[in-house]
C-alpha cells in the first residue's frame, strides 16, 4: 500500500525524523488557514498525488504553466496556487498520460535548502536485509543515477540481528560530504527512519530531497512510503491512510472478493488460479500472439460468487476482446468452477470469446456442465490450446 508525502511526513515525525511543519488542504480555504496557523514567510503548496515527479509535472488544463509543487511568498499567493491546483489533473514522469487528478493540497514552511540529497530505505531480498541507500544527487530519480553514475550511489546493509549503528551513519554521512553538526543531524535522521521502517513493517520508504538546510539540519523535504500489504493488521492507522481514489477501482472491487487482480493494457482477460499458473498462462498468451488484459488469481477456494465478481472485474475493462479461463480444480472441484462460470456468463450477458481449459477434479462433469449449458464456450484441452483457441477467436471475432 501506497501513501502520500504528508502521510509519511506525519508517521515518520512520530518516530523523531526531522521534517518541516505542514498542514494537509482539501479545499484554498483550508489551504489559506494552514497557512496562517503554520506562520511563514514561505510557504510551499504541494499536490497531493500518489506519484512522483509532482515538481516538474504540468498541470493538463495549463501545460505551460507551473509544476505540482509551488513556493508562496504571501497568503494571497498560497491562495492562488491552491485554487489552481485543486480539482486540476497532474500529469508527472510517473502518471502516465492521464494524470491524476489532485485532490489534496499539503501546506508547508518553505525550507532554506543549502544540499539537495537522496536518501531511501528498502528490503533488498537477495540478501534478506534492509539496505540504505544515499546520493548526493538529489532530487534526480535513482534508476537514473545508478545508470550514469552509480558510484554517486552509496549502500549499505544492516544486520537485522546487531540493527543500525553509528559507523553505517557515519559512513552515509561522509559519503555525502557531510560536515560537522551535519553529521550527527544526520545519524539522529537514519536511526529514527530505520526504527519507523521497522515498526511498521514499510517495504519501502524514499527521501528525494533529503536536505541539508542552511542551518545545517538534515530534514525529509519529500517523503514516499510503501508498506507490505501482508502485515497491514498490525497498523490500523496506517491502513486508515489508504486513499482508494488513487487506487485503479477495479482493483479494489478485486480486493473486496479476495482476488488477486492487476490490470494489464492487454485484449485478452486471464481468469486463474494460483500465480504460478496465472504467470504462466499470461505468458502462452504471449507466445501465442495475444496479450493479456489482466493477471488475475482467483485462489483455491474460488465460489460461483468469487468466479461472477472476477467476470465482471474482466469484463469492466473495455479493451477485454476475449477471455481465457484456465483452472486447475486440486482443492476446487471443476464442476464447481463450470457452474461458476455458466452461471456468470449468463448474469454478465458475455459478448467477447470465452475459451475455458479446465484440469483436474470432476473434470469431465464440469466439461458436461458447460456444453449443456448451451452457451458458446469454447472447451481446451491444455494451456497451449486454450491460448490459440483465445487469440484465434478474438482475430476472427474483429
Ligand atoms: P516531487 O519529487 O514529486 O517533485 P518534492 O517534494 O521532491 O516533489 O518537491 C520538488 C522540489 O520542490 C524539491 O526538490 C525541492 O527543491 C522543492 N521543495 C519541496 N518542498 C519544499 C519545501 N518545504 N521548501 C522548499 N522547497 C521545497
Ligand atoms: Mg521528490
Amino acid at each position: 500500500m501506497n501513501i502520500h508525502e504528508y502521510q509519511a511526513k506525519e508517521l515518520l515525525r512520530r518516530f523523531g525524523v526531522a521534517v518541516p511543519d505542514g498542514k494537509v488542504a482539501y479545499t484554498a480555504e483550508e489551504a489559506v488557514q494552514a497557512a496562517n496557523d503554520l506562520g511563514g514567510p514561505i510557504w510551499v503548496v504541494k499536490s497531493q498525488i500518489h506519484a512522483g515527479g509532482r515538481g516538474a509535472g504540468r498541470f493538463a488544463n495549463d501545460p505551460d504553466g507551473k509544476g505540482g509543487v509551488r513556493v508562496s511568498k504571501s497568503i494571497e499567493e498560497v491562495r492562488e496556487n491552491a485554487k489552481a491546483m485543486l480539482g486540476q489533473t497532474l500529469v508527472t514522469k510517473q502518471t502516465g498520460a492521464d494524470g491524476k487528478e489532485v485532490k489534496r493540497l499539503y501546506v508547508e514552511d518553505g525550507c532554506d535548502i543549502k544540499r539537495e540529497l537522496y536518501l531511501s530505505m528498502l528490503i533488498d531480498r537477495s540478501t534478506s536485509r534492509v539496505t540504505i541507500m544515499a546520493s548526493s544527487e538529489g532530487g534526480m530519480e535513482i534508476e537514473e543515477v545508478a545508470e550514469e553514475s552509480p558510484e554517486k550511489i552509496c549502500k549499505v546493509s544492516i544486520d537485522p540481528a546487531s540493527g543500525i549503528s553509528g559507523f553505517h551513519c557515519r559512513r552515509i554521512a561522509f559519503f555525502l560530504g557531510l560536515e560537522g553538526p551535519q553529521i550527527k543531524s544526520c545519524t539522529k535522521f537514519l536511526m529514527s527512519m530505520y526504527k519507523a521502517f521497522l515498526e511498521l513493517d514499510v517495504s519501502l520508504v524514499e527521501i528525494n530531497p533529503l536536505v541539508v538546510t542552511g542551518t545545517g539540519e538534515v530534514i525529509a523535504l519529500d517523503a514516499k512510503m510503501n508498506f507490505d500489504d501482508n502485515a497491514l493488521f498490525r497498523h490500523s492507522d496506517v491502513a486508515d491512510m489508504r486513499d482508494v481514489d488513487e487506487e485503479d477501482p477495479s482493483e479494489i472491487e478485486a480486493s473486496k472478493h479476495e482476488l488477486n487482480y492487476i490490470k494489464l493494457d492487454g485484449q485478452i482477460g486471464c481468469m486463474v488460479n494460483g500465480a504460478g499458473l496465472a504467470m504462466a498462462t499470461m505468458d502462452i498468451i504471449k507466445l501465442k500472439g495475444g496479450s493479456p488484459a489482466n493477471f488475475l488469481d482467483v485462489g483455491g477456494g474460488a465460489t460461483k460468487e468469487r468466479v461472477t465478481a472476477a467476470f465482471k472485474i474482466i469484463l469492466s475493462d473495455e479493451n477485454v476482446e476475449g477471455i481465457l479461463v484456465n483452472i486447475f480444480g486440486g482443492i476446487m472441484r471443476c464442476d464447481v468452477i463450470a457452474e461458476g462460470v455458466v452461471a456468470a456468463s449468463r448474469e454478465v450477458n458475455l459478448d467477447v470469446p470465452l475459451v475455458v481449459r479446465l484440469e483436474g477434479t470432476n473434470v469431465e462433469q464440469g466439461k458436461k456442465i458447460m456444453k449443456e449449458s448451451g452457451l458458446p464456450i469454447i472447451p481446451a484441452d491444455n494451456l497451449a490450446d486454450a491460448a490459440e483457441k483465445v487469440v484465434a477467436a478474438v482475430k476472427e471475432a474483429k
